[in-house]
Parts: structure tokens; C-alpha cells; sequence
């Protein structure tokens, strides 16, 4: 006798990719013009409506907007930059490269977000700007931070990779600082393979940006990439290549289109799974994640969980059981401090920012995606109930 067919896996992420991107990418490939020209024109001014900034400025990821951002608010040497220990390698690099100091702050263990009372022990005469990122896609209680750093004359730069579309007091995420940084890479809830896109209201960080994303040539000479450019261009200053191709533009805006009918289906998954816990009985060994406030929307890019601090089975143990389930998992985040560059740089210990570190030992994020069913998230609920029961 065969054994029994062991179930369909289910990754950690599936990227929701239909019949209308695969169009548009075609017809990108059928137009002769694949870089940098009028679909990204078309992508910035879809990406202003949907956030409502000013300004959209595309880029080939987050991690370029963000680095433009700091950029353009003249973060150098000297300064120092207030960046959440809890969040990806981008928020750290993007202040180094720039030659400050990223100033790693704790996190609440609730939201795993930075808050007014977690930053403002750490901000010194140097402090240049604050980075806020919107973990998991839980827009971060920005009122008191941006009332904090109007107090100081602090600049505030959002890290949006997570939160497209998600509000917070009735406002999208990426309108509330100087600068909102968007990521398209793969596994973001809009996606374009890899891309980026920095919004704001400020008509300076945008020239600047628009300049430095490409070489620091000058802002006319973007007009060379459509039909109507000339030959000649002038170079302002010193740039970078981070422009996006109108190949990944082209999915993106069919993406964003999208946008909110994806993040309905990865609702109805964070509700599945709060019922699926529910009706396991998984209370008192597994912590689910915070939700929006009324009325605001949660973008849902991850399903953190948390085991209990008393759970009978360790971590790593549980990652394994799943994996052996066929179901995949990631953590978020490694904490930056808790990384070795950190620590030889800075000298950070994992003590000095205790609720990131202890956070990070008890997190799980669980697969959430617009195609993931509904059986699928019990099928993952009851594996990781009998990960846990076999001590
Ligand atoms: C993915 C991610 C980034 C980097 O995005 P890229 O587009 O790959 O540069 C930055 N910050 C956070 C919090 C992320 O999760």
C-alpha cells in the first residue's frame, strides 16, 4: 500500500498576479520602450491619487526611496537618525550610507511600532529625523511622534513597505512625513518583481529626488526618455541609478488597482485565523496581532503571531513542525541591534533594547495572502496546535 498524498504545500507568500498584469506587461515588451517613459508617468500619477501626496517620485525599491529621502533633507555626517531596532536591513543602511548615525530605538510589545515615549529618550541636539516604520502593516499612532518632532524641528520619513493602503485617523499611510518610502518587491501587498516609489508634499525632496534617482542629471533631461527629448543633459550633482522600468510600472499599475480588493481578501484571512484560534482553544499559548483602531484600515501584509513566553515548545521547534506540515513561515524581524555590524559598530548588547529583543525570540508570521483560503488557514491553525500540544 502508497502512503496517504500528503497535502499541498503552502508558502509563506504567494504574489496575486493575474491576467490583466501578464496584459500589460505584453504590451510594454510590444511598444519598443521598456525603461524609465510614460507608463512610469502614468504609475507616479496613480501612486499620488492613492496616497494623496503632492508628489510621486518611482524608484527601482523602498530601500532607494528612502536613502533619496534622507537625501534630500541633507541627513550627513554628524547627524543621527532616529530608526526603529525592529524593522528590516534598509533603515539602518539608508542613514550609513548617507554617513550618520541610525539611532536604534525599542519598539512597544504590543504594535512592535516606535511611539512618542520609546523615541524620546533618544533624540539629541544631532537628531535629524525620525524613521516610523508601519510594521506589519498597522499604521503607527503618528499624532503624538509628528507632535514630538514639530516640538524639536525634526524631520519625519514613514517606511510605507508594509502599509499600501492602510490608514490611520482617517489618513493614508505615507502622507504623514516629510517622506513615505513604498516598496513593490515581491512579496508586498502591491507588487512589481522589484520596485519603489517616494511620496510627499514637498516640492524640494521631490526635485531632488527626481534628480538624484537618475544619475543627478538635471530634471529637463528626464524628458530625453520620451519622444520629444533632445540629446543633452547637464550633471547637477554626484546621483544615483534607482529609476524603474516602464516594464515593472506597467504591473504596478494594474497592481494598485488592485490594491484594496487585495487587502480585503487578506482581512477576511487575519479573521479566519482570529475564529480558527479561537475555536482551537490557542488562547493562553499564542499571542495574535494587534488590530487597527475603529474605523482604520489595516493594510495586513503580515500575520505575526507570538508564542506565549511559557509555551511548551521552543520557536525554532515550531518553524520546524510546520515546515514538516508543509506549511512556510518567516520571522520579522531580526532586530537591527541584535546583528553583528550593530553590535561591532555601535556596540549594542541585546539588553539595551529589551522589548524587541524578547518580541523577536516569540514571533511567527504566519503565510497571508489574497488566494490563501480558508481551509487553508485551519489546516495551518490545527498544525500549529498539534506543534504545540507534542511537547
Ligand atoms: C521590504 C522592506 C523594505 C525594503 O524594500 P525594498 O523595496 O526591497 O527596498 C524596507 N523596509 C521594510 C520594513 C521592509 O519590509
Amino acid at each position: 500500500m502508497s502512503a496517504p498524498p500528503k497535502p499541498a504545500t503552502i508558502p509563506f507568500h504567494r504574489p496575486s498576479i493575474g491576467p490583466a498584469e501578464r496584459e500589460a506587461v505584453l504590451e510594454v515588451l510590444d511598444s519598443g520602450w521598456l525603461t524609465t517613459g510614460e507608463r512610469t508617468l502614468a504609475f507616479e500619477e496613480a501612486t499620488k491619487a492613492a496616497i494623496g501626496t503632492r508628489h510621486a517620485v518611482a524608484v527601482n525599491s523602498a530601500t532607494a526611496a528612502l536613502h533619496l529621502a534622507l537625501e534630500a533633507i541633507d541627513v550627513g555626517p554628524g547627524d543621527e537618525v532616529i530608526v526603529p531596532t525592529y524593522t528590516f536591513a534598509t533603515c539602518g543602511e539608508v542613514v550609513r550610507y548617507l554617513g550618520a548615525r541610525p539611532r536604534l530605538v525599542d519598539v512597544a510589545p504590543r504594535t512592535l511600532e516606535v511611539t512618542a515615549e520609546t523615541i524620546e529618550p533618544h533624540l539629541r541636539p544631532e537628531t535629524r529625523a525620525i524613521m516610523v516604520v508601519h510594521f506589519g502593516g498597522l499604521v503607527a499612532d503618528m499624532a503624538p511622534i509628528l507632535a514630538l518632532a514639530a516640538e524639536r524641528g525634526i524631520a519625519v520619513v514613514e517606511d510605507v513597505a508594509h502599509a499600501v493602503p492602510a490608514t490611520r485617523d482617517g489618513r493614508q499611510a505615507g502622507g504623514f512625513g516629510v517622506a513615505g518610502a513604498l516598496s513593490f518587491y515581491a512579496t508586498k501587498t502591491v507588487t512589481t518583481g522589484e520596485g519603489g516609489m517616494l511620496v510627499t508634499d514637498d516640492d524640494a525632496v521631490a526635485d531632488r529626488a527626481r534628480v538624484m534617482r537618475l544619475h543627478g542629471i538635471s530634471r529637463d533631461a528626464w524628458k530625453r526618455y520620451t519622444a520629444g527629448g533632445s540629446w543633452y543633459y547637464e550633471i547637477e550633482d554626484v546621483g544615483f541609478k534607482y529609476n524603474l522600468t516602464d516594464l515593472a510600472a506597467a504591473i504596478g499599475l494594474v497592481q494598485l488597482e488592485r490594491a484594496e480588493a487585495m487587502r480585503r481578501e487578506r482581512e477576511r484571512v487575519a479573521r479566519a485565523y482570529a475564529l480558527a484560534f479561537e475555536a482551537e482553544g490557542l488562547g493562553d499559548l499564542v499571542e495574535l496581532p494587534a488590530e487597527a483602531p475603529p474605523g482604520d484600515v489595516h493594510a495586513w501584509h503580515l500575520y505575526p503571531i507570538r508564542l506565549a513566553p511559557d509555551a511548551p515548545v521552543a520557536r525554532a521547534e515550531v518553524i520546524e513542525r510546520l515546515r514538516a506540515d508543509g506549511i512556510g513561515t518567516s520571522v520579522h524581524f531580526i532586530p537591527l541591534h541584535l546583528h553583528p555590524y550593530y553590535r561591532r559598530m555601535y556596540g549594542y548588547r541585546p539588553e539595551d533594547l529589551p522589548v524587541a529583543a524578547a518580541e523577536y525570540e516569540r514571533e511567527i508570521s504566519l503565510p497571508i495572502f489574497p488566494d490563501l483560503r480558508d481551509d487553508e488557514v485551519a489546516r495551518i491553525v490545527d498544525s500549529l496546535r498539534r506543534a504545540l500540544d507534542q511537547a
